[in-house]
């Protein structure tokens, strides 16, 4: 058991002073209340689908042109889409991820999902309009401004392109990937997304299994997003879909799995309950192998800092949490936020805790 401490603006871990009963952390009626909003949603199960191994642009470090999925045949028939989901829901899925490479090409077949699974998220490059009749929640990528999208991801004037066809549009949360060596370029990304009344939340690049590019980070660029990202929290609260305990989870020196036992099947053998029973990566050819299903698979796991992957690595996480008021608010800012980013009509609330928490059993930002 640990208590937290105060220590240089941040909070540590030291050994117990006080065993808290969860009833007492709920003693708290702000607190209370923000559990009873969050765990309405503890129903939902996910699984992953890739529509199609086709997509308009080629990014350096995509994940999805990794390993063997990309191989694999398109079904375009509309009837066995419509099986699978049918299938999936009988066997407890409430929730789709529709995914990679770009579903926004098949977009019928994304409407076929959200008949039979009414709640989800596609996530796009956004170049491509989804039709609103789709009412799934749309993360569009970003990773820098007009200039880096054309040197990364080959693609023009992606930005003004993105924010043509997704402005306004309540499905829609733009998610900016931070990779090494364009944190500063995200201010004027920001000013940009914000002043077209934009929600954004943030991704770390993870490199995938292999990658030896430069865009992996390190200690010293995960310190300089952190600090970017507390900064970027202050400056546009009513654009940023983030908490102070999504900062520490996703810029730790440590990955997802090593602090908090990544729950998807790659890395996780049980298959009696949660994830590790119930998720699915789907293919494009409708096939899966649970020795690779994870949300994003081929990422290279020490290396797994990804917004997805943190959703369900961290929101699983409630018992380690549920110690210590301040872990456990910490823990809440984080469902909330999650909940915010993946599930139509939820609104995000204020924050509870605005400290660097640490996560249960490690330091914090330790060398
Ligand atoms: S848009 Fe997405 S799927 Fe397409 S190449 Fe880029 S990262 Fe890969
Ligand atoms: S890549 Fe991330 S989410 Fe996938 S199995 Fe590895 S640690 Fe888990």
């Amino acid at each position: 058991m640990y208590t937290i401490e105060k220590k240089q603006g941040t909070i540590g871990q030291s050994s117990s002073k006080k065993l808290w009963k969860f009833s007492e952390i709920l003693a708290d009626s702000i607190v209370r209340e923000r559990w009873e909003k969050v765990r309405k949603y503890f129903f939902l199960r996910e699984s992953t689908y890739d529509m199609t191994r086709k997509c308009n642009i080629r990014c350096e470090g995509c994940y999805y042109y990794e390993g063997d999925k990309q191989h694999t045949k398109d079904n375009r028939d509309p009837k066995a889409w419509r099986r699978l989901m049918r299938a999936e829901k009988k066997r407890g899925i409430t929730y789709a991820v529709l995914a990679g490479a770009e579903p926004s090409l098949v977009p019928e077949l994304c409407e076929i999902c959200y008949q039979e699974i009414p709640l989800g998220t596609i996530a796009t490059n956004g170049l491509q309009y989804i039709p609103e009749s789709v009412a799934y929640k749309i993360h569009v990528s970003v990773w820098g401004n007009d200039e880096t999208s054309q040197r990364f991801r080959k693609a023009k004037d992606m930005l003004r392109r993105q924010i043509d066809n997704y402005k306004g549009d309540p499905r829609a949360v733009f998610v900016y990937t931070l990779t090494r060596h364009k944190i500063d370029e995200v201010y004027e990304v920001m000013d940009i997304l914000g002043k077209h009344g934009c929600n954004v939340t943030f991704n770390i690049f993870s490199a995938p299994v292999g990658y030896d590019g430069d865009l992996r980070h390190t200690k010293k660029s995960l310190d300089h997003t952190r600090k970017t990202i507390m900064s970027l929290m202050k400056r546009y609260p009513e654009n940023v879909l983030f908490s102070s305990y999504n900062v520490v989870a996703h810029t730790h020196k440590y990955g997802l799995h090593d602090l908090y036992s990544c729950s998807y099947p790659r890395m996780n053998p049980s298959t009696d309950i949660g994830l590790g029973r119930s998720f699915r990566q789907y293919r494009t050819d409708l096939t899966w192998d649970r020795d690779v299903a994870c949300c994003v698979p081929d990422t290279d796991c020490p290396d797994c800092r990804h917004y997805a992957a943190g959703s369900a690595v961290v929101t699983a996480r409630l018992f380690r949490h549920a110690s210590h008021p301040l872990t456990f608010k910490a823990w809440l800012d984080y469902v909330d936020t999650y909940l915010a980013v993946w599930v139509m009509g939820y609104e995000k609330g204020k924050n509870l805790c605005d400290e660097l928490v640490a996560p249960p059993g490690h330091g914090i930002f330790e060398d």
